[in-house]
């Protein structure tokens, strides 16, 4: 199961395959906020309301274990239209 999925609709957070974790660290040493944890051998997301999505943690990690999933928006022409 991949963790952090429940907290998309409200405040997103990085998504974890513990399949892929290792367990390297790599992505709790480089966020900024302390975010992130490594718990019984896997990265978790420790503090989600501590995240800032500032990817870091995506792009450093070797094994793509971690993400961040971004929901697409469609707006009607109603919404967009400028006057
Ligand atoms: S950098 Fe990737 S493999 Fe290493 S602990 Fe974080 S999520 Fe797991």
């Amino acid at each position: 199961m991949i963790q952090g999925n429940r907290r998309l609709a409200e405040q997103p957070v990085p998504l974890i395959d513990p399949t892929r974790c290792d367990g390297c660290g790599l992505c709790v040493r480089v966020c900024p906020t302390g975010a992130l944890a490594v718990k019984d051998g896997k990265a978790i997301v420790a503090t989600p309301e501590a995240c800032n999505y500032t990817g870091l943690c995506e792009a450093i990690c070797p094994t793509r274990a971690i993400r961040r999933p971004f929901e697409i928006v469609v707006l009607d022409e109603k919404t967009t239209k400028v006057e």
